[in-house]
Formats: structure tokens, C-alpha cells, sequence
């Protein structure tokens, strides 16, 4: 893994982290959030870790993997500091130089829901299980009663129809990935 200073710099410069230095630590972010609680460090704790450089803490944190993009603790923020963004950036950042904790199996997690997205323009939730249980199967075993109960109920999707148009939604896809690289 890169060295604590060199991380800090990635995610200063190059993923606009920046802002977190007019953090103020009120906690209103920690304490807006509903996932706070399974949360290793609240975003208050993340961004004091981050600003003091302890970027591999940072990382090997699950907190912007537990992060549901609600905007609660962005809206509360006095200091107007983007933190579900930072959340976002954090994860780019993790998977996009494979800073990931080898540990995390939260993003398979997110790899297993956006694969079928960028393939069929949506998810179901077999198409999500099936990617995951690939490489955690025990964690899929012990859903197996779950999955059976829904099945019997007609409420598990197996076979997976596209969305209309998928030409177009992989154009405005392939768009927002070159957008992104920018
Ligand atoms: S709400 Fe904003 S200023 Fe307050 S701790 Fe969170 S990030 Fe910092
Ligand atoms: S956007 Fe993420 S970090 Fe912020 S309150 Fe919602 S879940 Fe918590």
C-alpha cells in the first residue's frame, strides 16, 4: 500500500478532499447518519483521520461502504463540506488504485450490483446474488431458507429481461465513465 503521506496527497489533489481542512468536528454529520452505528469511525472521526494524514486507517475503514448516499449529514453540515461526495471519493479511490481492505467484503458487495447494471440497465436480485455468492458462497448459505421462502412466493426474479433501450443507457454509461476519467 502507498505510504500515509502519498494517500493524502491522492485524495487532497487528485479526488478533491481537500475541504475536509474547514471540517470544524461539531459532529452534525455522525450524528445525522443512520449507519453510523456499524460505522468504524462516524464521518467526523474519518475526515479528523484523514486531515491528521492517517490515510490507511482511513481506507481500511467500512465507513464509506456502509455510506447509502442519503445527503442527511451534507444538508446539516454548518461548514458546507461535500461529505457524500468525500464517501464517493473514498471508495473510488480505494477501488480505482486497489487500496480496497482485503478483508471488506463490501466491495464485492457494490461490484456484484453494478456489473449487472452495466450489462442488463438494471439489477435483480438474483443477478446480484449469484456474483456474490461466487466468492463468499457461506455467506449465501446461510440466506439459503430466505431465498427458498422467496422463491416459494414468486418473490426472487431468477431470469434477468434488460431494460428497454439498453444501446442507449450504455451510451449515456460509457458518456458518464469518460466524464469521470476527466
Ligand atoms: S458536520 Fe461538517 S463540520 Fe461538522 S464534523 Fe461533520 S464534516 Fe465537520
Ligand atoms: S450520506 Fe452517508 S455518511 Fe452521510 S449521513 Fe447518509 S449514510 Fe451517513
Amino acid at each position: 500500500m502507498m505510504d500515509n503521506e502519498s494517500l493524502k496527497t491522492l485524495f487532497f489533489e487528485t479526488y478533491h478532499g481537500e475541504e475536509i481542512v474547514n471540517c470544524i468536528q461539531c459532529g452534525s454529520c455522525t450524528a445525522s447518519c443512520p449507519l453510523a452505528s456499524m460505522m468504524d469511525y462516524g464521518p467526523r472521526q474519518l475526515f479528523a483521520l484523514a486531515r491528521e494524514g492517517f490515510m490507511q486507517d482511513v481506507l481500511s475503514a467500512n465507513t464509506m461502504w456502509f455510506c447509502v448516499s442519503c445527503y442527511g449529514c451534507t444538508v446539516k453540515c454548518p461548514r458546507d463540506i461535500s461529505i457524500t461526495d468525500h464517501m464517493y471519493a473514498l471508495k473510488k479511490m480505494a477501488i480505482k488504485h486497489d487500496l480496497k481492505n482485503p478483508k471488506s467484503k463490501m466491495p464485492m458487495m457494490y461490484k456484484s450490483f453494478s456489473d449487472p447494471v452495466k450489462k442488463f440497465g438494471k439489477i435483480t436480485d438474483t443477478s446480484v446474488i449469484f456474483r456474490y455468492a461466487f466468492f463468499h458462497p457461506i455467506d449465501i448459505m446461510k440466506n439459503s431458507r430466505l431465498a427458498f421462502n422467496l422463491a416459494k412466493k414468486n418473490r426472487l426474479e431468477i431470469l434477468i429481461h434488460p431494460i428497454k433501450n439498453l444501446k442507449g443507457f450504455k451510451k449515456v454509461m460509457t458518456k458518464a465513465l469518460e466524464l469521470e476519467k476527466k
